[in-house]
């Protein structure tokens, strides 16, 4: 099998030492590890397409990987150390910017943080952002349909798609790459392989859409009472700023606390504390006086009392430090111990309930217990991690990982809303799904399954 696989892409890129493996076979919280027969990374799309054309007559087991950021074990092969990991990272070429279009195809393995350079190159926007995003890659953002801090304002993955190219299980290539805003000919295929982690086929290259470069943009960093109050402002940002809204991220006083003390170069962004904050961002490419905007609304919000204090950014270096508290969040908790995560969403207005419910029963079963949910309230998604007590035995606290997991999304799914919002499924909510999901979409999602990969090699034992 090396062999044959060193000679469809060359034997330089069959990789089996273990050293070198070895970073390809965990993913970044550690939770899942696994084994490969081999890492194998393929250079164009026809050595994809070989490949997986050669994988599939034999029945092996093909695990595709980007960056390995993903956050639900969806690109760790399982431990029977049969799987192939097939890595993306080698296709990374820009393949052509379309000004007219407003489209740029790239390869699937090239860095979402270079996509976006390669757009501001050419004067425009690709406006998805994401803390991971020096490492995480388009094809992962696609086959995830990542979220990030922009959704607000200009959607999901799959909604800056304008087409995809894409190897399926059996080595045929789909070509979808496309400019055009307009295309009704059929099934759109292209939202298929968008957020099917893998399991359907492998994304190579895509044509993203592109958005006027912002010329104006205007930061601002909030203290506020409560999650309710953070609703009455969003509301009155859409009513002020309307589309130009294209941040809204909630963080309660814990999470700057955590930040402050680990992260090296913070400081607390406001005089005096507040219980919960908001990063809220505008921007805009047409003329106007966006910064006259934002201040006369968060006047508007003081005078109602929304709001208790707020900043904003007065320099690009100001405006990166206070990206950064919220930036940082994420990884400071790892310094004070266990954290058991959720990625939820509910209805907007839900929000604040789903916040006092949620963290009330948590508190009930494990007193101590540190919620720190923060994330993108414009989108109702919300990460609710709580950290574990000071002091606690950090093993028997991530034992109940499970438990508390069922008590918080039995809450999500009585009030309507996510188990998963923007990570996926992989293999950490595998089983879940299949308890939460309506039972006609997962019969439609597995028939879909046979068809395209009637053998089952693509992504085992992942989502379904
Ligand atoms: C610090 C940090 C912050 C993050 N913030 C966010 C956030 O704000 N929003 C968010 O949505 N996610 C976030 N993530 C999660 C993660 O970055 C995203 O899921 C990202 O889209 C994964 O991209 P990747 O290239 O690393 O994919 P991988 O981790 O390599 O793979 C993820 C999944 O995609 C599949 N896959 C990868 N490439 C392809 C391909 N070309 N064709 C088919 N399937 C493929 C894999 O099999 C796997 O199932 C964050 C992660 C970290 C570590």
């Amino acid at each position: 099998m090396l062999q044959a696989l060193g000679e469809l892409i060359g034997q330089a890129h069959v990789l089996t030492d273990a050293d070198v493996t070895a970073a390809f076979l965990s993913e970044p919280r550690g939770l899942y590890h696994g084994k490969a027969a081999c890492v194998v990374r393929p250079g164009s799309t026809a050595e994809v397409a070989a490949v997986l054309r050669y994988c599939h007559a034999q029945r092996l087991s093909v695990v595709p990987q980007g960056g390995n950021t993903g956050l639900v074990g969806g690109q760790t092969p399982d431990a029977s150390g049969k799987a192939i990991v097939l890595s993306l990272q080698r296709l990374a070429r820009l393949r052509e910017i379309d000004a007219a279009a407003h489209v740029m195809v790239v390869e699937a393995g090239m860095t979402l943080a270079e996509a976006q350079s390669h757009a501001r190159d050419a004067g425009m926007l690709f406006p998805l952002s994401l803390a991971s995003e020096g490492t995480c890659t388009i094809g992962g953002n696609l086959a995830t349909n990542a979220g990030g801090t922009a959704v607000i304002a200009y959607g999901s993955t799959r909604d800056l798609v304008a087409g995809l190219e894409v190897v399926l299980a059996d080595g045929r290539v789909l070509n979808g790459l496309s400019s055009l805003k307009k295309d009704n000919t059929g099934y759109d295929l292209k939202h298929l392989f968008m957020g099917s982690e893998g399991t359907l086929g492998v994304m190579t290259a895509a044509s993203l859409k592109l958005f006027p470069q912002p010329r104006h943009v205007e930061t601002a960093f909030i203290g506020l009472a409560s999650p309710d109050q953070a609703l009455v402002l969003l509301a009155l940002a859409q009513a002020h700023a309307g589309n130009a809204l294209k941040t809204f991220e909630l963080m309660p006083r814990l999470g700057i606390e955590f930040v402050v003390r680990h992260a090296p170069g913070h400081r607390d962004p406001l005089q005096k504390p507040h219980a919960w904050y908001v990063l809220m961002e505008l921007a805009a490419s047409a003329e106007g006086d966006l910064q006259a905007t934002a201040l006369e609304m968060l006047e508007t919000a003081l005078n109602r009392g929304v709001i208790e204090d707020a900043t904003l950014a007065e320099s690009g270096a100001q405006r990166d430090a206070l990206w950064r508290l919220r930036e940082d969040l994420p990884d400071v908790q790892k310094r004070e111990g266990g954290s058991i995560k959720h990625d939820i969403s509910v209805p907007i207005a839900a929000v604040p309930e789903f916040l006092r419910v949620a963290g009330a029963a948590v508190l009930q079963a494990m007193p101590g217990a540190r919620p720190v949910p923060f994330g993108h309230l414009g989108d109702g998604n919300i990460h609710f991690n709580i950290s574990q007590p000071v002091g606690a035995d950090t093993a028997g606290f991530l034992a109940r990982w499970g438990e508390i997991n069922a008590l918080v999304h039995a809450i999500v799914t009585r009030m309507g809303g996510s188990i998963s919002a923007e990570h996926g499924i992989g293999q950490l909510k595998r089983e879940l799904l299949q308890q939460v999901k309506d039972p006609v979409a997962l019969e439609v999602m597995r028939a879909l399954k046979a068809t395209l990969d009637p053998h089952g090699i693509l992504n085992p034992g992942k989502v379904l």
